[in-house]
């Protein structure tokens, strides 16, 4: 019986693992290793790893989890199914059919981006195509960026784009469904909208240089900021009984708690803000609360 299993070992659950691990917890950790943000360049926003490779962050937390001889990682190993013990307690089941029984259970499993299926926008993914301006918005400051937003979508995300440069337009890939005053709004702040289908983004190593329409005309830009929303890999949580909120995320409060007993859920999973920084101290909270859970319950 391990005191916790974590499942997902992205920055939320390695944190997770970090804090159970000084308070010398038996941990397993189970990642299938498909981190929401492998195509980036760099991880930016978390201070001292500035635009650290997201494979060099996993590097480094596995090296520095090897002092804690009770956390158990096993990498490239899918969980595909929690239930419930009887007594307490959850029991995990690997796609290998293997099982784990623990007393405490975190799933910090991440998103799953969605990404329209216009060619070269996959391609250009993390280097010229974004999802995120706080963490790739400085390194396009002021370069002629494109929102990628349709019908409605992309009203207030190519406002916020102004933050970081002054040529913003806005494309909805058919027609948009903005009204008349948001349509002033977008004006009187120099944001042009282009309503055309995109058949194609063109760019190279570097960065996006064109999108192209399916009219034949082509606009010159140097990176798209796309908002098409994120699925959260969170069918465990909602198979045991977990409450989403509206954006179809783990509720979570306090200290990472769901509404199931002895359940949490950290990082990109759960609602808060999803950058890897946040990430981390949500598995920090989630380990903070599992422990002091389970000295109630051993100390009674
Ligand atoms: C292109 C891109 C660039 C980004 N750049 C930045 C940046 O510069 N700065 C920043 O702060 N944030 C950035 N982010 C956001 C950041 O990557 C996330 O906020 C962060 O990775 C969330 O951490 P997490 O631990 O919740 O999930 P993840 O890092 O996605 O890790 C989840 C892990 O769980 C595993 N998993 C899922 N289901 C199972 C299962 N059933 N069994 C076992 N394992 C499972 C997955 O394979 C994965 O390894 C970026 C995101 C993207 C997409």
């Amino acid at each position: 019986m391990y005191d916790a299993i974590i499942v997902g070992g992205g920055p939320a659950g390695l944190n997770a693992a970090l804090v159970l691990g000084r308070c010398r917890r038996k941990v397993l950790l189970c990642d299938e290793g498909r981190p929401r943000n492998s195509v980036s360049r760099g991880v930016n926003g978390f201070i001292t790893r500035e635009n650290i490779l997201p494979h060099d962050l996993r590097r480094i937390a596995h090296e520095e989890l090897k002092e804690y001889p009770t956390v158990e990682i096993r990498e490239g190993v899918t969980v595909d199914d929690v239930n419930f013990l009887e007594g307490g307690g959850f029991e995990a089941i690997m796609e290998d059919g293997s099982r784990a029984q623990s007393r405490k259970m975190l799933l910090a499993t991440g998103v799953e981006d969605t990404l329209p299926d216009i060619p070269g926008f996959r391609e250009l993914y993390g280097h010229g195509v974004y999802n995120c301006p706080y963490c790739d918005g400085w390194e396009e400051r002021e370069r002629p960026i494109a929102v990628y937003g349709p019908a409605d979508k992309g009203r207030r995300f190519a406002l916020q784009m102004k933050t970081w440069s002054d040529s913003i337009v806005l494309c909805t890939d058919g027609p948009a469904t903005l009204d008349a005053e948001d349509r002033a709004r977008l004006d009187r702040h120099g944001i042009t909208i282009r309503e055309e289908r995109i058949i194609r983004l063109e760019g190279d190593d570097e960065r996006l240089r064109f999108v192209h329409f399916e009219n034949g005309d082509s606009l010159a830009r140097e990176a798209l900021f796309f908002i098409t929303g994120a699925k959260p890999n969170c069918g465990i949580a909602t198979k045991l009984g977990c409450e989403l909120t509206e954006k179809g995320v783990v509720r979570t409060v306090g200290n990472e708690e769901t509404n199931v007993p002895g359940l949490f859920v950290a990082g990109d999973a759960s609602q808060r803000v999803q950058f890897a920084v946040v990430a981390a101290a949500e598995g920090a909270l989630a380990a903070f609360e599992i422990n002091t859970e389970l000295c109630e319950e051993d100390f009674t």
